[in-house]
């Protein structure tokens, strides 16, 4: 037995102790949203979107956990091995994802893309800048 599968029953084990497995599934995705939002603002903050306000790895560590506990209580929730969905999806990956050399050109057409958006922004803010230089 993995890990994964350990936590699944402790956490399922620790909620029913409590009664919080009487806790609608329909509630519990409202706290895995929560708990994703504050994974994603941990994440802006890492990238330094905001500035003023610095995160640390730990807090990151710390939201990603609260998510994945409260994946993990959907999962037993249903009756679901999280573990065992987890396997079946690393073995869906490896054949959908085989070939390392089509990965690979996947990225670098994403990354193309990209740079001809924020290209295309840049250059959307350029003319912009000298529309308002000539008005002043
Ligand atoms: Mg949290």
């Amino acid at each position: 037995m993995g890990y994964l599968r350990e936590y699944q029953e402790w956490v399922e084990r620790f909620d029913r102790e409590r009664g919080w497995d009487l806790v609608p599934a329909t509630a519990t995705c409202t706290h895995l949203a929560e708990e994703v939002g504050e994974v994603a603002r941990a994440v802006l903050r890492l990238s330094e979107y905001k500035r003023d306000e610095p995160a640390s790895l730990d807090e990151l560590k710390q939201e990603l956990a609260d998510a994945v506990t409260f994946l993990v209580k959907l999962a037993y929730s249903f009756g679901i091995d999280l573990e065992e969905a987890l396997e079946q999806n690393r073995q869906k990956c490896e054949a959908r994802y085989a070939s390392v050399k089509a990965g690979r050109h996947e990225i670098e057409r994403f990354l193309d893309r990209e740079l001809t958006e924020l290209s295309r922004f840049r250059r959307e803010l350029d003319e912009r800048r000298s529309d308002d230089a000539r008005k002043r």
